[in-house]
């Protein structure tokens, strides 16, 4: 498998807080395989071979503002199962409701635009429902929990421009964890 072309906008790149914008349909030939392509970046990027043939980090999620488009589109590729992967491709998304429930990742949150260990935890809803429009303009409704739910609220942040250390207070890292659930 031939990894895709795709350039990563590193967090010292101002364009990472730039607020994307609404995209409108239908989706353009390019933007299709743009969509295409950043899937099958990430895909690749959690199998091992391809992780290590092309010197990789693996990731979750990318955000079109990472690849210096400022569009409201972000992709998630889930790995359900050992090499089972599923695809998420979500447009002008719109979070419409939120568990009261906080948590957070105990390891940290990593993102494919910043390259350095950070310390520190970001809160989030643990439970989230989406309005969202795929590929084909359809209008579509996705509730996600637990991980899924952190990797959609750290790319629809991209979209408004914000990074997950700009969450992160340096002076308390920690803070308010005791309210939250690790996981
Ligand atoms: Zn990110």
């Amino acid at each position: 498998m031939k990894l895709p072309e795709i350039e990563i906008l590193d967090e010292k790149d101002k364009r990472l807080h730039t607020i994307s914008k609404d995209v409108s349909f239908p989706l353009s030939k390019e933007d299709k395989k743009r969509i295409n392509d950043m899937l099958l970046y990430l895909k690749m990027s959690q199998i091992d071979k391809y992780r290590e043939q092309y010197n990789l980090r693996a990731g979750m999620g990318l955000s079109y503002v990472q690849i210096g488009i400022p569009k409201r589109i972000f992709v998630v590729v889930d790995e359900t199962d050992e090499n089972v992967f599923e695809n998420y491709v979500l447009i002008n998304p719109k979070i419409v409701s939120n568990s009261e429930e906080l948590i957070y990742v105990g390891e940290g949150e990593g993102c494919l635009s910043v390259n350095r260990e950070v310390e520190g935890i970001v809160p989030r809803y643990a439970r989230i429902t989406v309005e969202a429009f795929d590929m084909e303009g359809n209008p579509f409704t996705i509730r996600v929990r637990e991980d899924l739910s952190i990797a959609f609220q750290h790319e629809i942040d991209h979209l408004n421009g914000i990074l997950f250390v700009d969450k992160i207070d340096p002076k308390n890292p920690y803070k308010n964890a005791e309210n939250m659930r690790e996981i």
